[in-house]
């Protein structure tokens, strides 16, 4: 518990199912104590189909705001006041807090932490022309928008369930970029005739998976393959493609090195796993619902210590 938690300390928390995994107490009451705040952040595990009581619940103990994680992410949206922009284009809010002290509001910070992280660590990120992403769920969502609206003009869409894929490719045209949709383990590319049942399905076919992943300065893996207990898996994608010059980035952080990208250290790959990540969606969400900059180092400390 927070020392001194007394009768005017303000609650905050992150809803989840399960929840005992989350590393967000650690890190944003570490953010607490260092800016001396008399606040504290609880984890609370509350199923989908408590959901709607739990947002009354916020609402009628006037918690202070906080995150969602899986499986809340996109089911909290139609129990808020609003949603902002990225968090509609995302199709899911993993932060939440009070807009003009009356309106409960959401956003996503997820796809701004990506591009936070990679920035520090590459810091000519966004001059990279093409990005493949492995997976097409709510992360890849995340990373995915927040990449085309960044300016990424080419992106590579790499699922199993090419549908899936799909959609999020005829959204990311939306925002300008060009979309390769592909499938796992083959890297085939989609059947016209799949893309052309949909009104607006244009993912590009044409260049093949190989050539995409050695034209791209930037490859990201959002599945969960590699991730602790299973960590033998590793994304199915031909390693041998990558090669020096590449940012590859794993979302997980738990183990702090995959397979995948000690396999792409070794072809002489830049890595990051999904750390830091992780570090600057929260300094986001807590500038949202805080109303003040986070201590960095301070939340950073903190999750190094517990990773
Ligand atoms: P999700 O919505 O369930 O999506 C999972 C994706 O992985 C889907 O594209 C799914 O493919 C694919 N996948 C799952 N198992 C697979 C398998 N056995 N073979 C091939 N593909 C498989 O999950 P998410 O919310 O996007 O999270 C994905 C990962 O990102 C997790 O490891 C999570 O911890 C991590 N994450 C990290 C951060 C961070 O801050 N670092 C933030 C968010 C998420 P199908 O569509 O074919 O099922």
């Amino acid at each position: 518990m927070q020392p001194g938690v007394k009768g005017t300390t303000k609650v905050f928390a992150v809803l989840g199912h399960p929840i005992g995994h989350t590393l967000s107490p650690v890190m944003y009451n570490a953010a607490f104590r260092e800016l001396k705040m008399n606040s504290i952040y609880v984890a609370l595990d509350v199923e989908k189909d408590r959901l709607e009581e739990a947002v009354k619940g916020i609402k009628a103990l006037g918690m202070q705001g906080g995150n969602v994680t899986i499986p809340l992410k996109e089911a909290i949206i139609p129990y808020l006041d609003g949603i902002t922009e990225e968090a509609r284009l995302i199709g899911a809010v993993n932060t939440f807090y009070w807009k003009e002290g009356e309106k409960l509001w959401g956003d996503n910070t997820d796809g701004a932490g990506f591009l936070a992280a990679g920035r520090k660590a590459e810091p000519q990120l966004l001059r990279e022309k093409s990005a493949v992403i492995l997976g097409a769920g709510g992360a890849a969502r995340a990373v995915a928008v927040a990449l085309a609206r960044a300016g990424m003009g080419e992106l590579t869409l790499v699922n199993r369930n090419l549908e899936k894929a799909v959609t999020l490719a005829e959204q990311l045209e939306k925002l300008g970029a060009k979309v390769y949709v592909r499938s796992w383990p083959k890297g085939e590319a989609v059947k016209r005739a799949a893309t052309e049942e949909k009104p607006t399905g244009r993912s590009e076919t044409g260049a093949d998976l190989e050539e995409l992943v050695k034209r791209s300065g930037l490859v990201v893996n959002t599945t969960p393959l590699g991730m602790a207990p299973h960590e033998e898996a590793c994304p199915p994608l031909d390693l041998a493609l990558l090669h020096p010059g590449q940012l590859v980035v794993d979302l997980i952080y738990r183990p702090k090195e995959t397979l995948f990208l000690r396999q792409a250290k070794a072809r002489g790959c830049r890595v990051m796993n999904g750390l830091p990540m992780l570090l600057e969606q929260g300094v986001l969400s807590f500038q949202r619902w805080a109303g003040t900059d986070a201590p960095v180092e301070a939340m950073w400390k903190e999750l190094e210590r517990w990773v």
